[in-house]
């Protein structure tokens, strides 16, 4: 594709295709591009995907939009990490937060990394990460991250929404940048001879035709996976769940700024406040446990045993295509891969390669070398996505179902995730192998250091020792009484919300 070149053609109108949608019209807008994004609402969009990460705030912003004109049509919420519960059976780590960072935690997070390398050795020292970040004070005392004027810090933070009204409040904003929305169900794409999409085939008769197509059309992959016939490698080996069971339930009142993840028998629940609800979802393995099993144990674990209320069932596969930028078309979301939705990646992933694409094509960066950089690259944050969300499940302590216990001994993990292990056993300091293996592209040293804290992989209380006044310089108390007194800038989380709506 060259730069002289200007129609695109996005297939899909999910939450991946208006974010698509939105960033490019907004960086080519004065470039005078033709960009339609083209979909099937017999299809449908996978109607999940309700909580994200810091970057969704960045890209409200770059496409020009506050909160209080998006939030409250989207029913969302501030998000400043994600508390896993029943994770571990370790005592004192049954629960953790992986906390979003805050530039406060500047002055506390020597401390953690301090104490949780000691504690390593086997000091007895407070180790476990909720003591450390200003988000973990946050959810507690159920503020929004939200900063004063008169507090000159900045709070990472995310959202959580109601992904339909989003795509819909997207879709508003993309047709005032100018991006054309056509109703049609592709069925087939002509190839040129260099093996580029010439041009789509609807079921309406219709051949609709572009100088790049940006496959949106989720896990169907329509272009990069069925025509352009992209592999797609799973990694169903080290992350067996494959399906979701998905119910909204009642907003009790009020509720704190995070997502809960807390470890069923065959996988997790997902809990994300709405204002007006909250969605819920069990992710779970179908190797492990059959469909009417898993709806039942999650009906029981919130108290819909004897409600009517549907569940919505889902089946997914995790993995990803070789190629995110193959011939002259982008994929982007699901179409892409998908690694399941643990840590609420998946968004991010969909901002990234359409930034990193857009910054490419800017450049005039379209030879065979500039495309493989670019897959590399967004094949590597997956792949470090990956072994992070992998983690989790293989030092897990459960032992209660096969499930768990296939999860804790599975041996078919990467190369560089039993890197990382092998030197947080061997009480090493990870930083250079989180470096060396490329894995800190996504998560930072400071959150493989939660989870692995934060799920208690220490050695056992009975093998602590007290250790000498160097090894107790920093003390917890005082590093607490810190972070609740910054706490008492932040207004409570359903006044901040309330705040937008006027
Ligand atoms: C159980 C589960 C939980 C998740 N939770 C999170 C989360 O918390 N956070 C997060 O970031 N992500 C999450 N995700 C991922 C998230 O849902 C997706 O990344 C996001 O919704 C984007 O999806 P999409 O737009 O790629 O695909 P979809 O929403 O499936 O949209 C596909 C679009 O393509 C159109 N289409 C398909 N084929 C054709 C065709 N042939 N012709 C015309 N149109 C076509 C459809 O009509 C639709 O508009 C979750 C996913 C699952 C499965």
């Amino acid at each position: 594709m060259n730069n002289d070149k200007k129609s695109i053609i996005i297939l899909g109108g999910g939450t991946a295709g208006w974010i698509t949608a939105n960033l490019m019209a907004t960086n080519w807008q004065d470039k005078g591009f033709d960009i339609t994004l083209v979909e099937s609402p017999d299809i449908g969009i996978i109607g999940v995907g309700e909580g994200s990460t810091p970057p969704l705030k960045g890209f409200m912003d770059t496409i020009g939009v506050e909160e209080s004109e998006w939030m409250p049509e989207c029913n969302a919420t501030y998000k400043v990490g994600i508390t896993f519960r029943d994770w571990s059976t370790k005592p004192g780590f049954t629960q953790y937060v992986h906390p979003f960072l805050a530039q406060p935690d500047q002055f506390t997070v020597p401390a953690f990394f301090h104490n949780s390398f000691l504690r390593r050795k086997g000091i007895d020292l407070e180790g476990h990460p909720d003591h450390f970040f200003l988000a973990t004070e946050l959810i507690k005392q159920k503020l929004a991250p939200v900063t004063p004027e008169n507090f000159p810090f900045e709070i990472a933070y995310g959202y959580h929404f109601d992904s339909g009204l989003l795509g819909k409040f997207l879709a508003r904003t993309a047709a005032k940048k100018g991006v054309k929305y056509k109703t049609a169900k592709v069925t087939d794409a002509l190839l040129d001879p260099q093996g580029n999409i010439d041009c789509l085939k609807t079921a309406e008769g219709e051949t609709l035709k572009a100088d790049l197509y940006v496959d949106c059309s989720g896990f169907r992959g329509q272009l990069i996976q069925q025509v352009l016939k992209v592999p797609f490698q799973s990694c169903a080996e080290s992350l067996f769940n494959d399906s979701a069971v998905v119910f909204p339930t009642e907003q009790e009142g009020d509720f704190g700024p995070h997502t809960i993840s807390t470890a069923l028998k065959y996988g997790w629940a997902w809990k994300i406040p709405l204002t007006n609800r909250n969605g819920n979802g069990y992710v779970y393995s179908s190797g492990f446990v059959d469909d009417d099993k898993a709806e039942t144990e999650f009906r029981q674990y919130l108290g819909l045993l004897d409600s009517d209320v549907e569940a919505r069932r889902l089946k997914f596969k995790v993995g990803r295509v070789e190629q995110h930028w193959a011939k002259n078309c982008l994929a982007v979301g699901l179409s892409q891969g998908f690694i399941e939705p643990l840590e609420a990646t998946a968004l991010d992933m969909v901002q990234e390669t359409v930034v990193r694409f857009i910054e490419a094509y800017n450049n005039g960066n379209h030879t065979d070398k500039f495309r493989s950089e670019f897959n590399d690259r967004i094949s590597a944050r997956f792949d470090a996505v990956r072994d992070y969300i992998v983690c989790h499940y293989r030092i897990t302590s459960r032992t209660d179902t096969d499930y768990w216990i296939a999860n804790g001994s599975n041996e078919k993990i990467s190369p560089s995730l039993r890197s990382i292990l092998m030197a947080w056993m061997a009480g090493k300091n990870i930083t250079d192998e989180l470096l060396d293996q490329k894995l800190d592209v996504y998560f930072p040293n400071v959150s493989w250091n939660c989870l692995l804290t934060g799920k208690g992989i220490y050695p056992a209380q009975e093998q602590l020792r007290p250790g000498n006044e160097m090894a107790h310089q920093y003390n917890v108390d005082e590093l607490r009484e810190f972070i609740r007194r910054c706490a008492l800038n932040f207004r409570p989380h359903l006044e901040q919300l309330e705040s937008l709506r006027q």
